[in-house]
């Protein structure tokens, strides 16, 4: 399958920029140039926002049954194509196939969900003190969005977006990654295959801080959402305070994984193995902190470190691989810091550790045990595959130490006791907590963090919620 060039999609129209200007795009698995995405400069994004304004008041005048039945129709398109689309992600951003194809499969049962969702925006009537007076609230959408995707999940962090702005009647400008561009773009030709009218959606690559700074500021933008990490979240968040503009905040993560003493080990290796090495680490909800009880730590460093080393690492195309190479040379510098630091301030090196090959960005699957508490990697985000393990003796210190840092994203857990879950449930301080069972980050369920984690949610009833205002309506009916 060929990799294609990427264009910016405006006003209903595929379209070079203005300029002409455009960005390599490099298969993280040879460090190759596969393609060239289009660089949008500020005519382009004047002429998406011109068309943006229009699009949000063709479709918030579109009945939501009408939007429903649309949506449903780009649900399928993306079902028919995620064998292609899977291909084309996994060419530009080095996951397996498998993990690529199951991306494309599952934003068509997200954009569904939301699809339905959509239709049961109720506002509400409230008894008035009056008879003659009627008391209604009403909900409406909140116009133009802008919205900035990262390259980890190219199409899962548009269409969780996406989905929410078109159930709702909003139009959206999308900014999705110049390094992983024509997954995304495949998902906005589902849409556009399916009926949504010219200026709904608009497609923009370029200059993350050039484009963020100008579409947050420019007053058809009434909402931005972003992706990405905390210290960019904290820029934009307060670029959107500064012109008082709504805001959802997806940010980083370091995700504790809690094994208590009487968790099942191998359920904990099973769940929390596969969801460490899933997108070589690079998935904001990434178990990252594994505090384990001290009885059981030795045997569950060699189990997680047995499972590390058996992953087959290479080309995301190639058949049997299970872990493909990092996303960019970025991620990979960064991985040889937090292991030397580590190992510096005496962590044990159970398995990985270290790059594998010269060509790509492939790194091995990485298990780090007895790490200190002032290493890097227990602190900052590694986003990448590595697990840092460390012992605790009672409940009380791994929910103290899992809370220690800023971050707030997700969590998971591992006991047979009920008290034990109860206790983590409502402890930990978390957006979202798997206990006993790999993360499922089901569309009908909130996605998303608190603290340095960001805010809002991109999951569940609450994800409508963000595109929508409220306005109190009373009549006098005399
Ligand atoms: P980065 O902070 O430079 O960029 C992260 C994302 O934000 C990228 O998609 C980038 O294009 C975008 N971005 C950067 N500056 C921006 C700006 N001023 N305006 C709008 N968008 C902007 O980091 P990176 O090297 O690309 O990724 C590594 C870090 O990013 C990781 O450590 C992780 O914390 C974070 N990250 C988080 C997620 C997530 O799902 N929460 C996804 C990707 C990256």
């Amino acid at each position: 399958m060929n990799y294609p060039d990427t264009r910016l999609f405006i006003d209903g129209q595929w379209c070079d920029a203005a300029s002409g200007r455009t960005l390599a795009v490099l298969n993280p698995a040879t460090g190759q140039e596969i393609g060239r995405v289009a660089h949008a400069d500020i005519a382009d994004l004047d002429r998406a926002l011109e068309a943006a304004q229009r699009g949000f008041e063709l479709w918030r005048d579109t009945p939501a049954l009408e939007r429903s039945a649309v949506m449903r129709r780009a649900a399928a398109l993306m079902r028919e194509r995620a064998a292609d689309i899977g291909a084309l992600m996994t060419m530009e951003q080095g996951k397996p196939l498998a993990e690529a194809k199951a991306e494309a499969t599952m934003s068509a049962e997200i954009i569904e969900w939301f699809a339905e969702e959509g239709r049961r925006v109720y506002g509400r009537v409230v008894p008035s003190r009056s008879l003659a007076v009627q008391q209604t609230v009403l909900r409406s959408p909140v116009g133009p969005v802008a919205a900035f995707t990262p390259w980890n999940f190219p199409i899962n962090q548009v269409v969780r977006k996406l989905s929410a702005a078109l159930a709702t009647g909003c139009s959206m400008i999308v900014k999705a990654p110049e390094e992983t561009p024509a997954s995304p773009a495949a998902l906005i030709q589902a849409f556009v295959d399916a009926g949504v009218p010219a200026g709904v959606i608009g497609l923009v690559y370029g200059n993350p801080a050039e484009i963020s700074a100008y579409l947050i500021a420019h007053p058809v933008i009434r909402k931005i959402t972003f992706t990405g990490s905390t210290p960019v979240g904290k820029q934009l968040a307060a670029l959107a305070g500064t012109h008082m503009k709504r805001a959802t905040m997806e940010l980083g993560g370091h995700a504790p994984v809690i094994v208590a003493e009487d968790a099942q080990i191998d359920l904990a290796i099973k769940c929390a193995g596969a969801a460490k090495f899933r997108n070589a680490g690079q998935v904001c909800i990434s178990p990252t902190r594994f505090l384990v009880h001290n009885s059981i730590r030795a045997e569950f460093a060699q189990k997680l470190a047995r499972h590390a080393q058996s992953l087959k690492v290479g080309d995301g195309l190639a058949e049997g691989t299970a872990m493909g190479p990092l996303a960019n040379a970025r991620r990979l510098t960064a991985m040889a810091q937090f292991v030397d630091d580590a190992r510096a301030k005496g962590a044990q090196i159970a398995a990985g550790g270290e790059r594998i090959g010269s060509a790509g960005n492939f790194f091995a699957p990485t298990v780090l045990d007895e790490v200190p508490l002032e290493a890097a990697v227990f602190n900052q985000e590694p986003f990448g595959p590595l697990a840092a393990i460390r012992g605790f003796d009672r409940l009380e210190d791994a929910i103290a130490e899992a809370n220690r840092l800023p971050y707030g994203l997700a969590g998971y857990a591992y006991t047979r006791s009920l008290k034990n879950a109860h206790l983590l449930a409502q402890r930990l301080e978390l957006g979202m907590l798997w206990i006993n069972q790999p993360a499922l980050p089901w569309a009908e369920m909130p996605f998303g963090g608190i603290k340095d984690s960001g805010y809002g949610s991109e999951g569940g009833s609450e994800a409508l919620e963000a595109y929508l205002n409220t306005k109190a309506v009373s009549i006098l009916c005399a």
